[in-house]
């Protein structure tokens, strides 16, 4: 088939690669000029675990174009994907002006049928908007939209996208429907759904589903809250209620908040959309406090450990991104916490494997970035693990003892058994568990 993704981002990126990997023509647009001549030359913006292989391959074999004319991608396609971003407006919505505007351009080129798939996150009622945008130029027989929300995690989004849970595509539309199923065939060949309904109930899914994800963390992340309260300890709690197949041992880890670009604009969004429907969604209220509260107990462990003076202590932190296998940082609890670091007058230098880039954008010279992670443990006063990269599993833990002006570790992800801690001799204040002293 001939496809184009507008937005060669995270999503869109993945989403064009992975359709050409199963044999489709794909042109992919964006309006950033550097992206597009670095994708052209076959360099990966972004880090993603096994992108850049398949990237090369369909460059090689010609099934993947990169431009900033989307007249031209438009021209060469059947189907137009939009992968754009949909970010928070000021009161918590999702910010439709990328995808309108692409809608806007879309209704001036189209010239013979298209489908136009939302990929995007966006609110209920989105596909309603843009059909209403490309009718006011085009006759109605031109073109179908669809809602094709997208579920791909960042850090495993080649594997989601190849072999997903479930597809779930939105459309009243027969003619949509065939082709669309038709598209997806090489992703669910195990057998795994792909589920049709109508647009609205595609778009709230995506929401319901992200919502409830986070719902989850700041459910487990009060749990923990409430261990170190009781003496219990969450992980243990955890693994015993995640055998019970009506809960699942999935997405039941405490931590320092979840970030991301995803959960918190998203429950923002439902949370507006609850409000927009004059539905007072009391549950997802509580669920945005407790991850604000949850990203600030890593410093607030700190500075209680330090009686509240930081002025001159110098902190090494471990992970920068919001999540391990990604060099996304956004809403990440590392630039919070780091911000409040500097804020008390503590020294502060980080180690990322890949973030350290991204990080560099937002604080520049106020902190220092170590090309390894021992090398910030020289001479400071703790350690701080706010990132559960799989290298910080097993450390050299002799280097760490050595290198340390003293043996504290905040972890704010429980990378580390009591046991070991205790054995080492290490001061060690994790997420819900007792503190080692
Ligand atoms: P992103 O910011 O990484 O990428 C968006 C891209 O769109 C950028 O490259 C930007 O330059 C480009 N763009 C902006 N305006 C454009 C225009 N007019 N024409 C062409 N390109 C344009 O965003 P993302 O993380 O890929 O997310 C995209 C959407 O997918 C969002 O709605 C997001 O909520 C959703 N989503 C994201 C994830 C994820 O893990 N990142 C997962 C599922 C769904």
């Amino acid at each position: 088939m001939k496809i184009a993704v507008v937005g060669t981002g995270y999503v869109g990126l993945v989403t064009g690669t992975c359709f050409a990997e199963t044999g489709n023509i794909v042109h992919c647009v964006d309006v950033d000029k550097e992206k597009v001549s670095k994708l052209k030359k076959g360099i990966c913006p972004i880090y993603e675990p096994g992108l850049d292989v398949l990237l090369h391959r369909n460059i090689k074999e010609n099934r993947i174009v990169f431009t900033t004319d989307l007249k031209l991608a438009v021209d060469k396609s059947d189907i137009i994907f939009l992968a754009l971003p949909t970010p928070p407006g000021e009161d918590g919505s999702a910010d439709l002006k990328y995808i309108l505007e692409v809608a806007q351009k879309l209704a001036t080129i189209i010239t013979k049928y298209k489908i136009i798939v939302n990929k995007s996150t966006v609110p209920v009622g989105t596909a309603d908007k843009v059909t209403a945008i490309l009718a006011e130029k085009l006759p109605r027989e031109l073109f179908d939209v669809v809602s094709n929300p997208e579920f791909l995690r960042e850090g495993i989004a080649v594997d989601d996208f190849l072999k997903p849970d479930r597809v779930v595509i939105g459309t009243t539309s027969e003619r949509a429907k065939t082709i669309m199923h038709e598209l997806y065939q090489p992703f669910v060949r195990q057998g795994n759904p792909i589920y049709f309904m109508d647009e609205r109930s595609a778009e709230m899914t995506k929401y319901v589903a992200n919502s409830y994800l986070a719902m989850r963390i700041s459910f487990m992340n009060e749990v923990a809250n409430l261990c170190e309260r009781t003496g219990a300890n969450v992980d243990l709690v955890r693994i015993g209620i995640g055998s019970d197949s009506r809960i699942g041992k999935r997405f039941l880890f405490p931590g320092i908040g979840y970030g991301g670009s995803c959960f918190p604009k998203d429950v923002k969004a439902l949370h507006y959309t609850a409000k927009a429907n004059k539905y007072n969604f009391k549950l997802l209220d509580t669920v945005m406090q407790v991850n604000a509260q949850q990203k600030k107990i890593l410093f607030q462990k700190i500075k209680k450990y330090y009686k509240n003076d930081l002025k001159g202590k110098q902190f090494a932190i471990w992970g920068l991104s919001f999540k391990p296998e990604t060099d996304d940082i956004r809403e990440a609890p590392s630039l919070e916490l780091i911000q409040d670091l500097l804020d008390a007058e503590a020294k502060v230098s980080v180690y990322d494997p890949v973030a350290m880039g991204n990080v560099k954008k937002v604080f520049g010279s106020k902190v220092k970035y170590q090309k390894n992670q021992y090398e910030g443990l020289k001479n400071a006063d703790a350690l701080v693990i706010v990132t559960e990269w799989s290298e910080f599993r097993n450390p050299d833990y002799e280097r760490m003892v050595k290198y340390l002006k003293s043996k504290v570790i905040f972890d704010g992800r429980n990378v580390y058994s009591l046991e070991k801690m205790e054995e080492l001799g290490f001061y060690y204040n994790s997420i819900g568990r007792r503190t080692i002293h």
